[in-house]
């Protein structure tokens, strides 16, 4: 996948280039396909001989070559190019290419005539949270970015647009630029060359105040585990001109069904875009204490749902400061153990932000006046805190990271925040990603119960409190070396002690790695784990052959479950012992 250009200011791009060249030469391991089980492998290379025929020759890879984790521009989509365990372990038997919705069709009846499970992606940078990897091992992974990436529709009076799973960040952007429609702004996350369709489906988050990706999608394109398709809201109607502006249609919303499950193939998503406010200011406050947490929390509350905090709050720990000067770990402590706050105040005396724990960064928008009076409330509300700082952006040179988060307040794509994860040698993260009340309380009560688990572990964690609206996001980041294998079970040990204890004290996790995902669903387990039944009952309902992402959000399909693949507690593998054939009645 070629790197799609962007024009930044050159000092930037060379500053960002620099520090992310994470790639690591491939293994020199010999290697066959992975059969995924349930098929005899002579009949899985038939059933590729016909794909191939049937969507083309060139369109179909079987995976027998070295695993290459590639870099995040060029993200592989045979595995997990930041694996969390051996990435022999959760790695794909083919890839197919389709280039339509047919094709995918195709693909998908082809899957079930075979019983061979499918893995879709989009463009596979779900990078800390499995990557491109499938939770069945040898699954086909079904890679429609490359092939399906057109931008739809653009409509610059109604501020939506239509896209393809393959329509980058990166891309939507520069396509904007070109058609000049100043007036229009699209909302990115922290990194920018993630799909947008993908990126939404996983319940990612950005920065403008269209943050919240999933809540601005309208309308979807979906091909169903049985090969029918449907669209959904207004998109039912034939010869409708309202798919992108009225989410609901008539009848049940099933949009909801789609998004983290394995219940159909996103073929297409509208979305609504954000008008230029006219303006934009971005500020950057710090704050002293580790303690001073409870109290920020609490101000930001009432200011972020009434909309003066207008874009999601996002306060760091001053940790990342460090590590996003791109320097490793050992540039600045050499020995083992959590890293000495000692060290990390010193280095930020000679910073331009000084010594802090914590930073918030966040931007006001509109013409000036208007901001004018937001800025004023929320300076004279963050400067109750004793010793907290409003640092003036007018004193930090134009490589400070405090201009990539302005960038991506006004939905510029970038990539500056790839480089924290050099920290470590091959340089890998996983993300604990627990929902919390937006109080001061419990955002205290967080920060000490993941605190505890960083003395524990011997690896850093990256902490960022992220207010949505109503709710807080603690996101940590554990950054390990993913070649060195004790780090990595550290790293996921240290996960799922989290994730046990917020369930135990009523945190649960908005998205996670795939090998989490049937801890974390099983802390869903109200009423008997009803949750969970009616997503089974409807997986097996329109997925009867169990083909499409086995395992995915913790739903398995009838024919894996009980049979060892689900993954709680003491992890031993993430296979189960074989596949039940499906009766008779249930093949298509
Ligand atoms: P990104 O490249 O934006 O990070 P990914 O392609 O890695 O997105 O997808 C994130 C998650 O969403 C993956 O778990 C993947 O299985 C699922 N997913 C991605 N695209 C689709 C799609 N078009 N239909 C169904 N599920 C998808």
């Amino acid at each position: 996948m070629a790197f799609q250009r962007i024009s930044y200011p050159k000092p930037i791009v060379q500053k960002v280039l620099c520090k992310i060249l994470l790639r690591k030469k491939p293994r020199a391991r010999k290697r066959l396909p992975v059969i995924p089980q349930g098929i005899e492998q002579t009949r899985f290379f038939v059933a590729i001989d016909e794909i191939s025929t049937e969507i083309g020759d060139n369109k179909v890879e079987i995976n027998d070559k070295q695993l290459d984790d590639g870099w995040y521009m060029e993200p592989p989509n045979t595995h997990d190019g930041m694996a969390i365990t051996d990435e022999e372990e959760l790695v794909s038997s083919a890839v197919i290419y389709p280039g339509s919705t047919d094709d995918v069709q195709k693909v998908v009846r082809w899957a079930n005539k075979y019983l061979i499970p499918l893995h879709p992606i989009s463009m596979g940078r779900n990078f800390g949270y499995g990557g491109a990897a499938p939770r069945v091992r040898g699954a086909v992974v079904v890679d429609l970015g490359k092939r399906m990436n057109k931008i739809l529709d653009i409509n610059p009076d109604d501020c939506t647009c239509l896209v393809e799973p393959g329509v980058s960040y990166f891309a939507l952007y520069e396509e904007v630029q070109k058609r000049g429609y100043k007036n229009l702004w699209i909302d990115v996350p922290d990194l920018g060359g993630g799909s947008v369709l993908g990126n939404a489906l996983d319940h990612g988050v950005g920065y403008t105040p269209y943050g919240d990706h999933w809540a601005t999608h309208c309308g979807l394109e979906v091909v169903m585990p049985t090969g029918e398709i449907v669209r959904t809201g207004m998109g039912a109607l034939p010869g409708n001109n309202t798919w992108q502006v009225f989410p609901y249609g008539f009848g049940p919303f099933l949009d909801g069904m789609f998004s983290q499950s394995n219940y159909g193939i996103v073929t297409k998503m509208g979305f609504g875009l954000m008008p230029n406010p006219g303006g934009h200011e971005s500020f950057l406050y710090t704050f002293k204490n580790e303690e001073d947490l409870e109290q920020l929390v609490e101000i930001v509350r009432p200011l972020r749902i009434a909309m003066i905090l207008e874009n999601a709050a996002n306060i760091r720990h001053a940790l990342q400061v460090l590590a996003l000067s791109g320097k490793p770990r050992s540039a600045f402590y050499d020995g083992n153990g959590p890293f000495p706050t000692k060290i990390m105040h010193e280095f930020l005396q000679t910073h331009p932000y000084g010594e802090c724990t914590w930073l918030y960064y966040g931007t006001c928008y509109g013409p000036k006046e208007v901001r004018k009076l937001k800025l004023d409330i929320i300076h004279r509300e963050f400067m109750k805190i004793p010793r907290a700082r409003r640092i003036d952006p007018e004193k930090l040179p134009p490589t400070d990271y405090f201009w990539t988060r302005d960038r991506i307040s006004i939905g510029k794509p970038d990539l500056e925040d790839l480089s924290w994860v050099n920290w470590w040698p091959n340089g890998a993260h996983v993300a604990f990603s627990p929902v919390a009340p937006t109080r001061g309380a419990d955002a205290l009560s967080l920060w000490h119960m993941a605190k505890e688990q960083w003395a524990k572990l011997g690896l850093d964690f990256f902490f960022d409190f992220v207010v949505g609206l109503r709710e807080l996001h603690l996101i940590v980041e554990c950054v390990y070396d993913r070649d060195d294998p004790k780090q990595r079970a550290n790293a996921l040990e240290a996960m799922r002690s989290l994730i046990k204890e917020a369930a135990d004290k009523g945190y649960g996790e908005y998205r996670t790695h795939l090998l989490l995902c049937d801890q974390v669903a099983g802390t869903y387990s109200w009423n008997d784990h009803a949750l969970m039944k009616l997503n089974e009952k409807l997986k097996d309902c329109l997925d009867p052959n169990g083909i499409l992402a086995p395992g995915r959000s913790g739903i398995w399909p009838a024919r894996y479950r009980g049979r060892g693949w689900e993954i709680d507690g003491d992890r031993k593998s993430s296979e189960g012992d074989g596949v039940t054939p499906p009766s008779a009645s249930t093949k298509l």
